[in-house]
């Protein structure tokens, strides 16, 4: 199966991912993550993402595109995926659909994570990421069980740049001005399903996976 999740900042796209991809045993691949990695190893992708990214802003869509292109064309991703964070703007999603049709396939479905300002602002700036698996964890909703280490890896945790409050309401402006369109590009389509995405996170999962079921993953 072919599949993008979008949904605003906060939305909980990342913790959905990973549940998601592992259900459909298809690879999770995650344009946040891989800017992450980059900036972190240094590397020159790095540092041109880092600019954007610690001010809330999108990375240039070229870019983004061209790092796409490329671990789309990696053979794990062959027979399905599972995109989270990307497409985030409508030149990004035309160009998915450009990238698809050259390889003879297209999208299956777009699963919209629905949550509200407010909530996400919560959410967002209890986040705490683990520098060693990647893990996210909250210090209010999914506490690790020692402050400030990962119960998974033993890793440590941080506040990521991009979960500042001030990060975060620009973030959001960027959302609705910039990725919010995708829903009616992709409702035009009649590939997108939305599902409340407030509540536990298990909740959530079972709502994302009967949504998938009812279109056939
Ligand atoms: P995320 O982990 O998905 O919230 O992404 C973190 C940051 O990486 C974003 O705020 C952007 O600066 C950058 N980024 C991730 N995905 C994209 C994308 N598809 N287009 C542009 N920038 C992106």
């Amino acid at each position: 199966m072919r599949l993008v999740l979008v949904g605003p900042p906060g939305a909980g796209k990342g913790t959905q991912a990973e549940f998601v991809a592992a259900h459909l045993a298809v690879p999770k691949i995650s344009t946040g993550d891989i800017f992450r990695a980059n900036v972190g190893q240094g590397t020159p992708l790095g540092r041109q993402a880092k600019q954007y990214m610690d001010s809330g802003q999108l990375v240039p869509d070229e870019v983004t595109i061209t790092m796409v292109r490329e671990r789309l064309a990696e053979p794990d991703a062959a027979d399905g995926f599972l995109l989270d964070g990307f497409p985030r703007t409508v030149p990004q999603a035309v160009a998915l659909d450009k990238m698809l049709a050259d390889l003879g396939t297209q999208l299956d479905l777009v699963l919209e994570l629905v949550v509200d300002e407010d909530e996400v602002i919560r959410r967002i700036t209890g986040r705490r990421q683990c520098r060693g698996c990647g893990k996210i964890w909250h210090v209010e909703f999914d506490p690790p069980m020692h402050e400030g280490v990962c119960d998974r890896c033993g890793g440590q945790l941080y506040q990521r740049d991009d979960d500042r409050l001030e990060v975060i309401e620009e973030r959001l402006r960027v959302y609705q001005r910039d990725t919010a369109p995708l829903v009616d590009f992709y409702g035009g389509q009649g590939k997108l399903v939305g599902i409340d995405a407030t509540g536990p996170v298990e909740d959530v999962t079972v709502r994302a996976i009967d949504a998938l079921r009812s279109y056939g993953g």
